[in-house]
């Protein structure tokens, strides 16, 4: 759908609406915010492309920041995948952050609100806090220690930085309402301790901040005006406006803005999960085929366009929806139409000899590269008397309807003969050893000179020059089972083996193809190699999935 006949979204509503009253003096600032203890999957895709699209739609900016305020679970493998995932996909920062670098002001910004009355350290332990914190029927009851006066506070902080208790003996806690209706509100912890060991910082801080202070306090550090994030935190929100009011230091400070997150059928999307498949050794790692991280579908074959198409075409909504995953599907298979050459390629492999056919001759069969693209051009394939054909394209005792090959009946091998199988060869095992033809040169090109129609055509791979090629075909990695739950696929993957004409023995790691009636595939960018091309199945040909009218 072109860009201009698309409605606005109502996130787009907003800025339209800030850019007209000038709140933010027509700046639009975006940041999207990893936390790095995973590497990202198809619902960051939705939150990066909602990030930087954005921002390049009104010329603002976008930064890329690592919200790294959770000691121990981070690490440098995830944020070199990060930056290589937001680039493939299209997309560059303005800056690149690290929460981490603002510790120090935020320490400042804590003192700022005990100094005010606006932060008190407790005592409680995690399970008293969440005690007193009342229910959504009954208000919390205050800790004692939210009498404590100014002075206390800040000298009990002084000494948590300093490292005088250990983990949980102390919090550092909002001072706002343990009666408000929205629980978030009820004295939110702002500062744990945690004496773990920092990748950025080192053992320099014990203490971090809670999401519900730093992530408020970062955006405004840089400037941010349009803070998106997902639905969850629209209960977060208050808490969001009250840190920053109370800090009160930046004359506009930033606005959150929630948008509802991808869910897609059969498919998980959050990292502690694909995080346990990888660790449980389910799948090959992050980056396994099946995976729907964007170094999966990287690896998988699906393009950055058509990943961005998705994302357009499913919009920005308020409220939370299942996406079939075979949308995505779909957008990927439009993509590749356009832009993949075909080549001939059989699976489950019969031998066919052209008993009429010159020993010794080869000759060379023009065919397109893209039927619906012209302009792709064509190549050539070779022909002879010894041939493969794919397995589904023969049956012995035809069904209905089958117009393939089968004894007596003729059929077009796609650019080259009319052929005729005149007998079935069997192993002593009763196995079908090769079959016999008979051809017709004078329907050389594909057509009979006498109007004679055939209603079969298929493909076929010359022998003594096939490439023998591996195939991985993929399922999703989840299936929905009888009770309706979603349970782990245990076929997500299955490997055979193909011939394919010669062109393909060429194929460069993340090449892409379609195999002439099989599907789209890549050669796989870890496995192949001069001598052993191995190919993902991208996706099939065809599929359910039909727009909604
Ligand atoms: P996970 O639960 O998988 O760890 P997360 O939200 O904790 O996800 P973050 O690294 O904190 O992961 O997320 C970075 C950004 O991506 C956040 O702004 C978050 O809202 C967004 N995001 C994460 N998952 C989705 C999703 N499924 N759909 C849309 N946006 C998402
Ligand atoms: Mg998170």
């Amino acid at each position: 759908m072109a860009e201009e006949n698309k409605s606005r979204n109502f996130i787009e509503e907003i800025i339209d609406a800030d850019n007209e009253s000038g709140k933010y003096g027509g700046e639009v600032y975006t940041r999207f915010p990893p936390e790095p203890n995973g590497y990202l999957h198809v619902g960051h895709a939705k939150s990066i492309c909602l990030n930087f699209g954005t921002a390049a739609k009104y010329g603002g900016r976008c930064n890329l920041r690592y919200d790294d305020t959770n000691p121990g679970k981070e690490d440098m493998e995830y944020v070199k995948s990060i930056e290589e995932d937001v680039k493939w996909l299209g997309f560059s920062w303005t800056k690149r952050c690290w929460a981490s670098e603002y510790f120090d002001m935020m320490y400042g910004y804590a003192m700022t609100l005990i100094k005010k009355g606006k932060a008190y350290v407790d005592d409680l332990s995690a399970d008293e806090i969440r005690e007193y914190r009342g229910t959504l029927t009954e208000p919390g009851r205050e800790s004692a220690a939210r009498s404590r006066t100014v002075e206390e506070n800040v000298a009990l902080f002084e000494e948590m930085k300093a490292g005088k208790y250990a983990d949980g003996e102390k919090v550092l806690r909002a001072k706002i309402d343990m009666a408000s209706p929205n629980m978030n509100m009820r004295d939110p912890v702002l500062y744990r301790i945690s004496h773990a060991e920092h990748h950025n910082t080192g053992n320099k801080w014990c203490i971090y901040p809670m999401y519900d202070f730093a992530h408020p306090v970062e955006d405004a550090i840089e400037g941010i005006t349009h803070s998106l994030c997902t639905l969850e935190f629209e209960d977060h929100r208050p808490l969001y406006d009250w840190v920053l009011r109370e800090i009160g230091a930046w004359d506009t400070p930033p606005q959150q803005i929630e948008f509802a997150r991808l869910d897609l059928t059969d498919t998980v999307t959050s990292k502690r999960k694909l995080k346990a498949l990888v660790d449980d050794g389910f799948v090959e790692g992050w980056d396994d085929p099946r995976m729907p991280t964007i170094a999966g579908m990287r690896r998988r074959g699906f393009t950055p366009e058509a990943i961005r198409n998705f994302c357009d075409e499913i919009g920005i909504a308020k409220a939370n929806s299942l996406v079939d995953i075979a949308e995505l599907e779909h957008f990927v298979r439009d993509d590749l139409s356009l832009k993949t050459e075909s080549r001939h390629v059989v699976v489950d492999p019969i031998k066919i000899i052209i008993t009429n056919y010159p020993e010794g001759q080869i000759e060379q069969i023009a065919v397109e590269n893209n039927r619906n693209v012209p302009e792709m051009g064509s190549r050539t394939v070779p022909f002879s008397r010894e041939l493969y054909i794919d397995g589904e394209d023969f049956m012995e005792v035809p069904a209905k309807k089958y117009f393939r090959m089968f004894p007596g009946n003729e059929v077009r091998l796609k650019g080259a003969y009319f052929v005729t199988c005149t007998e079935v060869v069997k192993n002593e095992d009763g196995s079908i050893k090769e079959l016999h033809c008979t051809y017709d040169p004078a329907t050389k090109g594909g057509d009979s000179p006498d109007g004679r129609k055939v209603k079969g055509t298929i493909h076929f791979v010359e022998a003594t020059t096939a490439v023998k090629i591996r195939i991985r075909n993929y399922e999703h990695l989840y299936v929905t089972d009888e009770t309706g739950e979603q349970v782990l696929n245990e076929n997500s993957v299955s490997e055979t083996f193909g011939f394919a004409e010669p062109s393909l023995g060429e194929a460069e790691p993340g090449e892409r193809f379609q195999f002439f009636r099989h599907g789209y595939y890549i050669a796989d960018s870890k496995l192949t190699t001069e001598t052993d091309k191995v190919f993902n199945r991208i996706v099939e040909l065809k599929s359910s999935w039909k727009p909604a009218k």
